[in-house]
């Protein structure tokens, strides 16, 4: 069985589910029951759908009890444009999705990241670039992640992924790599041994932040599939922080994808079949094998996109300095995990 499946028959649903494709019932995102239910047994429970139903926005539940009329996940959501036309509903959507995405991967994963479990409060601003005024930077800064909604337009995507030489650029990368920057700021400035054991990896952050970015846009771009040693992307080369998010963010996206189940369903209903939950992955395997499950997973995508001749979807490596690095977060994410 799939690790989201209708709590009304067991068919596998997907994030962007609101109806079984099995027993037809009308589904929600129940964050009580961490599982889609059937709306009828949500609304018995005292559980209501999100405000954002109606928009098509969104597929999450409102707890009994809970006054708001938004759910966890919306409230989060603090600036949005004025919704209501297509330019902008349809990029705010996947948007939204991806955020959703993240909140169940570092739930799963035992992280703190919902409303009262941060320090900071964690928050996102998706803006529209508007005229007369500077152009939106996506970036974190205080808890508040903000992104440009332009990234969810894969045109203008694509061109600034071209202009900026990146192998990928995904909207759900973006989030993950902002909740990066997130993490780094609740834990390290508590935690004197990480951060020296992060400056011994990723360098001394110290060095001047805002400099380095402006110097590092302002390099000409040639494109280059190459990886630099001991680096997960080209950005990461731009100041320790950018490396530490971009490596935070290679490490969710290896959790999330040994958790999506790779059986079809008949395999997937017996149990041995199941794919593991992330938060058991990071408590039961070191990072060796985990990276061995990984990329084996990672080597039969390439096989396959190179058999239809597209590029790779996996196109990168994991040498020894990103592994180090990888091992490193590991170990913070258990800590964390664990003193939940
Ligand atoms: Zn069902
Ligand atoms: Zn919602
Ligand atoms: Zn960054």
């Amino acid at each position: 069985m799939n690790r989201l499946h209708c709590l009304g028959c067991g068919q596998a649903a997907y994030l962007r589910n609101d109806w079984c494709t099995r027993c037809q019932a009308p589904l929600g995102f129940s964050t009580e029951q961490w599982a889609f239910m059937p709306l009828d047994a949500a609304e018995a429970r005292g559980e209501r759908p999100c405000a954002h139903r109606d928009t098509g926005l969104c597929n999450w539940l409102v707890s009994a009890g809970d006054p708001h009329v938004h759910c966890l996940s919306c409230r989060m959501t603090t600036c949005l444009p004025a919704l209501g036309r297509p330019e902008v509903d349809q990029p705010v959507y996947w948007l939204e999705l991806a955020k959703r995405r993240l909140l169940l991967s570092l739930r799963e994963l035992g992280l703190p990241a919902l409303p009262g479990e941060t320090r900071l409060p964690l928050r996102f601003a998706f803006l529209e670039d508007l005229p007369d005024q500077p152009p939106v930077m996506t970036g974190h800064a205080q808890g508040l992640i903000t992104v440009n909604i332009k990234e969810a337009d894969p045109r203008r995507r694509l061109d600034e992924q071209l202009a900026m030489g990146e192998v990928q650029r995904t909207v759900l990368g973006h989030l993950r790599h902002e909740s990066g920057h997130f993490y780094w700021d609740e834990w390290m400035n508590e935690d004197p041994a990480s951060l020296a054991r992060f400056r011994d990896l990723f360098g001394d952050e110290r060095s001047d932040y805002a400099q380095a970015l402006a110097d590092h846009h302002a390099q000409p771009r040639p494109w280059d599939p190459l990886q630099p040693a001991g680096m997960i992307s080209r950005y990461a080369l731009a100041h320790p922080w950018e490396d530490w998010a971009e490596t935070w963010a290679h490490y969710l996206l290896m959790l999330d994808g040994l958790s999506e189940p790779d059986t079809d369903e008949a395999e997937a209903e017996s149990a041995s079949a199941q794919a593991p939950l992330a938060g058991d992955l990071v408590r039961h395997t070191e990072l060796p094998a985990l990276l061995d499950q990984w990329l084996s997973r990672a080597r039969h995508g390439n096989a396959l996109n190179r058999a239809l001749g597209l590029p790779d979807v996996y196109p990168f490596v994991i040498d020894a300095g990103v592994s180090t690095k990888l091992g490193f977060i590991h170990e913070l994410v258990r800590k964390q995990a664990s003193s939940r």
